[in-house]
């Protein structure tokens, strides 16, 4: 068997492992171990900014912030880590420049800011200028800046391996088993530390902006060791996805200054929050949609609407909007202007639907997004086990796999590029001084059997169902019952439906039984990952009676703070069913009240 020992071991080297890995390695001896080579992790994919209060363009107080990521979650973050995330905002984004990474600049020199959805002037109630953005590749630059600062620093990588399990002794993390991907063998490591960064799950629907593989591993992993999952009811559905294909049109194409269309021609969002229009916050954006294409508006009768990011388009409702530049007049753009800020989103539209942004209007739909749960963790990342906030030793989570919770029931564009950030920083702080201050736990008895176990199941299977068939209805199944709006019915189906796959699911058979890059096996495996996850946020949504955030129910159509203004905690128990547990909303500053935009 294949051993290492390290103090501290990352599982994902997106922004929130890398953040981390730069930190833990200054203090512990560390690995980071990740299923992709780091710079192809979703991270890099993130196109439009990273919200901090800078003030660079116009005035602006890390508490508007955080009153707006309180406010955007629909009242169910907890506000003392929100008030710790975007108070170490501006001083974050300031390392990350100084570490190197290119922001665009203001003509003065400094990091340049636009407008993004949700974000405002707490005084007139209009968008202000807090996304701090790299042109539409922001999280591309974070993503390498963070890479190469870790090369610089010497941290060991462990590329192409797959976490499969963790272990635990004595109530303690003791470590990982990983599976080689080059080689096909299993892996033991050894650890007195051991953070989960290893993203999301949006593979669980069928139009979804997120990367192949993004299927949950880690909070599978974590589900099944017996330890809760938080708020997986709560997705977010981006409202512009590309029709059909659901990759992701940036907000920052409506930041600046892009309006939703429908097929008469009108500008819609000016009826649904007459404030902020087209930049009100995510869920209520993606709402509005499914309602214009219900009420027969979808563009030609289709399900889809159009983002108009046209310059005539965009300086017409600047104009009307009173929007003003920096010299007092009326802003205007220019398509050179746009071409600088939003390169890569018309190059996908060329390439993608043949059309040219810049001449014609993008046809779009709500998109499967993000994960606003995941591993509850305290405001120092440290995994909870219980309501109480008991914590496990050793095991911390970070990044979109965990929830602290900053982004509640909606999270707000640019504040997950900043949670990697700052949570990766104090994963990496804890780290160094856990492995500091504690002794090394014996690993258990059994370590990578039951992984073997497992996997020799999957391959030597006697069955003949088709995980990617499995895979391709259950993604329909949650699209059609767990989407932007639910109903009990619906849900029920969706529920019906997964367990039925995954009665199914024990009996694939994978094709490939060889050793070396067995894509077939791995992805065999990630489809009972995401089985597990579909079920546990179908159950979660089921459970929740009322409608907050991105969880819209048309059976419960108000939020109820009196009954429901708490955290779910989903359990799995060892015979398969779930328990569900609560634990309270933290609340410093903001009574929850009624969202207006
Ligand atoms: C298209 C797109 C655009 C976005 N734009 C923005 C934006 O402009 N602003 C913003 O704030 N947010 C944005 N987001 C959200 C944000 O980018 C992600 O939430 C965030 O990057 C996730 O980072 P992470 O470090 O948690 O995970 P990731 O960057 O996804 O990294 C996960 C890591 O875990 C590893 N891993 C996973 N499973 C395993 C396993 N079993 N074993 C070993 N390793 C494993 C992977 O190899 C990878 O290295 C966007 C998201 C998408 C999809």
């Amino acid at each position: 068997m294949n051993y290492h020992k390290y103090e501290t071991v990352i599982v994902g080297a997106g922004g929130a492992g890398l953040m981390a890995a730069l930190y833990a390695s200054r203090g512990s001896d560390t690995a980071v171990i990740s299923k992709l080579y780091p710079v192809r992790s979703h991270t890099g994919a993130a196109q439009g900014g990273i919200g901090a209060a800078l003030g660079n363009m116009e005035e602006d107080h890390p508490e508007w912030h955080a009153y707006d990521t309180v406010k955007g979650s629909d009242y169910l973050a907890d506000q003392d880590a929100v008030e710790m995330m975007t108070s170490m905002a501006p001083g974050i984004v300031i390392e990350l420049e100084h570490m190197g990474l290119p922001f665009d600049r203001t003509p003065d020199g400094k990091i340049a800011q636009r407008r993004f959805g949700g974000h405002t002037n707490n005084i007139t109630g209009k968008p202000v200028m807090r996304a701090c953005h790299a042109a539409d590749r922001t999280g591309h630059m974070i993503l390498q800046t963070l890479y190469q600062q870790c090369i610089k620093q010497g941290v060991t990588f462990f590329d192409e391996y797959q976490v499969m399990d963790l272990l635990i002794n004595e109530g303690r993390v003791a470590g990982v088993v990983a599976y080689e991907i080059a080689t096909g063998e299993l892996h033991v490591f050894h650890a007195k530390n051991v953070l989960f960064a290893t993203g999301g799950w949006g593979r669980v629907w069928k139009i979804t902006s997120n990367a192949i593989s993004y299927t949950g591993d880690g909070a599978a992993i974590v589900l099944r060791k017996g330890l809760p999952l938080e708020d997986l009811e709560f997705f977010q559905f981006h409202p512009t996805g590309i029709y059909k294909m659901g990759i992701l049109i940036t907000e920052g194409v409506r930041g600046e200054g892009g309006v939703l269309i429908n097929n008469e021609g009108e500008r819609f969002m000016e009826k649904y929050a007459p404030t902020v229009k087209d930049l009100a916050s995510r869920d209520v954006v993606s709402r509005a949609i499914y309602l214009e294409i219900k009420a027969g508006r979808g563009i030609n009768g289709q399900p889809y609407v159009y983002l108009d990011v046209r310059p005539e388009t965009v300086n017409k409702y600047f104009e009307k909007d009173g929007v003003l530049g920096p010299d007092g007049k009326p802003k205007r753009v220019t398509a050179e202007y746009l071409l600088k800020k939003l390169p890569d989103i018309i190059d996908f539209c060329k390439t993608y639907l043949g059309i040219d942004p810049m001449k014609e209007p993008i046809p779009v739909q709500p998109t499967a997004h993000y994960a606003m749960g995941g591993i509850p963790t305290t405001k120092f990342t440290e995994v909870i086990v219980a309501p109480d906030n008991t914590i496990m030793p050793g095991l911390y989570a970070a990044g979109e796999t965990a929830c602290v919770s900053v982004h509640g029931a909606n999270r707000l564009g640019t504040n997950s590029l900043l949670d990697l950030v700052v949570f990766g920083k104090i994963a990496g702080q804890r780290m160094a001084e856990f492995a500091r201050e504690n002794d090394w736990v014996p690993l258990p008895k059994e370590t990578w059997e039951p992984v073997q176990a497992e996997l020799d199941r999957l391959l030597n299977n006697p069955g003949n169902e088709n995980p990617y068939q499995i895979r391709a209805e259950m993604q329909e199944a949650m699209n059609d019952g767990v989407g932007v709006f639910r109903t009990e019915e619906l849900m029920q189906q969706a529920l019906d439906k997964i367990r039925e796959l995954k009665e199914r699911y024990k009996h694939i058979r994978v094709m490939d039984k060889g050793k070396r890059f067995n894509q077939d096996l791995l992805e065999a495996w990630e489809v009972g990952n995401l089985l597990d996850i579909a079920e546990a946020t179908t159950v979660s949504a089921l459970n929740r009676k009322e409608s907050r955030g991105a969880h819209s129910r048309d059976d419960y159509p108000k939020r109820d703070d009196e009954n429901w203004l708490k955290h779910t905690l989903i359990y799995r128990e060892a015979d398969g069913t779930f328990r569900i547990e609560y634990k309270p909303v933290v609340i410093t500053k903001w009574q929850p009240k009624e969202r207006v935009y």
